[in-house]
């Protein structure tokens, strides 16, 4: 999700013009790959995705448009650079894409699954590292309060010792600020972490990395970063109905991190939207026609609350004041 939440407190951002100096540029990338002439909803528009990350006046980052961009296009992809299932979940879906499994073998229900070789051999190193530690002790710890985000750490801990991943992949999000509450509930996660990891065979250097700031530093990212997931199915794969059914689908079959999808700033009216159809892989789409230059925004949270209960859940749960030109407007 976005990171800019500070620039919501400044006056609404003037239109950036070519002078604002890029922060990333976007040719070709496994992780961002625009709408190709076979998508069917971008035709005749191959090439890198139409926006640039660049500074706002005010102080962060933010998404914004290098072309025109119609009502409904697909802008880009984003695969997640870190996902997991959601416990309720978990013998449902892929365990490393999350697509919904077709058939589930309930001789199996013990373990995880994959949809494909391809998901198989992807999960192969994180997963491998999994199996090696007892995980009761953390999973009950993370069933019995609810808990959804420690389980991506517990993700990202066993692909940096499989070295499927760095132990700083997540140190360019913002991370959230902490109450000393959740410092409490958070050092008790990384205690069980820490010891499924020292009962196993794994070595002192392989966790060497696993120290209780690296685990509450990508405990805050991840907790004001990371997308809810919900299938809306291929049947859904366009605009209006896809609204619909992300609204009245069904519980969430997990979470993910992802890098360009985390930069977009939140707004109670976007003019963007993210959507799943059938794995992890996040889609971002117009809502509306969105001019060269103008800054590309997603809502984080349920746009149909009303005022206060908007604010209320932007304050507590990303930190910030929402000055959109609705809330401004008092809609
Ligand atoms: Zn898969
Ligand atoms: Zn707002």
């Amino acid at each position: 999700m976005g990171l800019v939440r500070y620039s919501r407190w400044a006056s609404r951002l003037k239109t950036l013009n070519s002078q604002t100096k890029p922060l990333l540029s976007f040719s070709s990338s496994s992780s961002f790959s625009s709408a190709t002439t076979a998508d069917n909803e971008n035709p005749g528009r191959p090439g890198p995705p139409p926006i640039r990350v660049a500074l706002t006046e005010s102080f962060g980052r933010g998404v914004f448009a290098t072309r025109k961009i119609e009502t409904g296009e697909l802008i880009h992809t984003a695969k997640p650079v870190l996902s997991h299932p959601s416990l309720s979940t978990i013998h449902k879906v892929c365990y490393c894409c999350l697509r919904k499994l077709k058939t589930t073998d309930s001789s199996q229900a013990q373990r995880v699954s994959f949809c494909s070789d391809e998901c198989q051999r992807q999960a192969k190193g994180f997963h491998d590292m999994e199996m090696r530690a007892d995980w009761s002790a953390y999973d009950d710890y993370c069933r019995s309060r609810g808990l959804k985000y420690p389980l991506l750490v517990k993700r990202l801990a066993c692909m940096v010792m499989s070295r499927a991943a760095f132990a700083n992949l997540l140190d360019i999000l913002q991370p959230a600020s902490l109450s000393p509450e959740m410092i409490v509930e958070m050092e008790e996660g990384f205690g069980l972490l820490r010891s499924a990891f020292e009962n196993s065979n794994i070595t002192g250097e392989q966790m060497s990395f696993l120290t209780k700031q690296w685990y509450i530093g990508v405990l805050a990212r991840i907790r004001i970063n990371a997308f809810r997931i919900e299938l809306v199915g291929a049947l859904y794969d366009d605009l209006l109905s896809s609204l619909a059914a992300s609204i009245e689908s069904e519980a969430a079959v997990g979470n993910a991190v992802y890098m360009l999808p985390s930069f977009y700033n939140h707004d109670c009216d976007p003019n963007a939207h993210i959507i799943w159809i059938e794995n992890a892989d996040a889609r971002l789409k117009a809502l509306r026609d969105v001019d060269e230059g103008e800054e590309l925004r997603i809502c984080y949270i349920d746009a149909s609350m009303d005022h206060d209960a908007r604010q209320s859940f932007l304050s507590h749960g990303f930190g910030f004041q929402c000055n959109c030109h609705r809330c401004l407007t008092g809609d």
